[in-house]
């Protein structure tokens, strides 16, 4: 080839590279909980389902800010994934509370506008993340509880089931080993004896051992899209035989959701008391904002220090107006992924 042809085709796949990458800028990060999830404790069986899950989720967030889609559809669809899989503690697979129910909480933020929609102590919404966007285009509020909010999810034709489809005898198991464990009565918890007990104790995913994660496993997502706009999601079943009625940090906005254009968008995932005592998606977002840290500095100042400095166990995924992600933890594992335009798809679990 002759130079010049040489230099011709050079900057023509110079020119085709920065205009694929000014059309298509992006970036997704996504977590499906941290805790005390060791290689140890895991088989690679159980492994590859997480892996495969997580890819399933980036791949749908993703899928919509290819096709320039908003931040807020991407963060969606991907929480969606996560709550539809029982390997996940949120939607399907969600801790029991000490009344032996499956109690969700969930939140949205747009990065664009602050708009934010949130849902706590919701039995019967099948994807809670739908059911707090909801709150936040369609009624006037931020965040709904309870009854109320799933009288507000029928109204608005947003899907609901019965409280038993959350239901999987892995997480049930783990409702009875805590209450026993803390010598807490077990016999006021009614054992589901049904035929679909039956068949979901036989299912490949209830016969495995599990690492132990059972204090946290929360979901969430953060996306950046072609247009520039941020947002965050965070949907969860809470923490194992929590009380009936606690909220944790995830549908607590600027707690375990938060998302600001001009900061950054977080999810977080963790010990929910010390979380919204900490305001760590908020802190982080503030200390990148208006002290100037990168995104990175940020979140380890707020989880490695200052939350660690409290007790409080987790971490988050973050990404900043750029689309720089920061994906932060000071459990031993966290379940987690992320994904830029232009890139591959990165999962780990594990901390090396
Ligand atoms: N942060 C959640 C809560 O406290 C639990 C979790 O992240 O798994 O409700």
């Amino acid at each position: 080839m002759s130079l010049r042809r040489l230099v011709l085709s050079l900057s023509l796949g110079i020119f085709a590279m920065s205009e694929a990458a000014a059309e298509t800028r992006y970036a997704l990060a996504i977590h499906g909980g941290a805790g005390t999830i060791e290689r140890k404790a895991m088989s690679p069986e159980l492994e590859q389902a997480y892996r495969e899950a997580l890819g399933q989720a980036l791949a749908a967030g993703e899928a919509v800010l290819k096709a320039k889609g908003s931040a807020l559809d991407a963060v969606e669809a991907a929480v969606r994934v996560m709550e539809d899989s029982p390997l996940f503690n949120a939607g399907k697979g969600a801790v029991f509370n000490a009344e032996g129910k499956n109690e969700l909480d969930a939140a949205i933020m747009d990065g664009k506008t602050l708009a934010a929609g949130a849902v706590a102590g919701v039995h019967r919404a099948k994807n809670p993340i739908s059911l707090a966007r909801a709150v936040m285009e369609k009624s006037p509020h931020v965040m709904l509880v309870g009854e109320g909010a799933e009288v507000f999810a029928k109204a608005q034709g947003v899907e609901l089931v019965e409280p038993k489809y959350f239901r999987t005898e892995r997480r049930w198991q783990q409702l009875i080993k805590t209450r026993k464990d803390k010598g807490e009565d077990t016999s006021t918890l009614s054992e589901d004896t049904s035929t679909e007990a039956k068949a979901r104790a036989s299912d490949k995913t209830t016969a495995v051992e599990w690492p132990d994660d059972h204090k946290f496993g929360t979901v969430g997502a953060v996306a950046l899209d072609a247009q520039g706009n941020l947002a965050a999601a965070t949907s969860t079943g809470g923490m194992t035989n929590k009380k009936w009625g606690r909220v944790g940090d995830s549908p607590i906005i600027g707690a375990g959701t938060y998302a600001d254009n001009g900061g950054c968008a977080v999810s977080a995932t963790g010990h929910g008391e010390f979380f919204i005592r900490a305001a760590v998606a908020h802190e982080i977002c503030a200390q990148v904002k208006y002290a100037g840290k990168s995104l990175q500095a940020a979140a380890e100042a707020v989880v490695m220090d200052q939350l660690k400095a409290m007790g409080g166990e987790g971490g988050v995924i973050a990404l900043d107006a750029k689309g720089l992600p920061a994906l932060v933890f000071n459990s031993a594992g966290m379940y987690r992924g992320s994904v830029v335009s232009g890139g591959e798809p990165r999962i780990a679990i594990f901390r090396d």
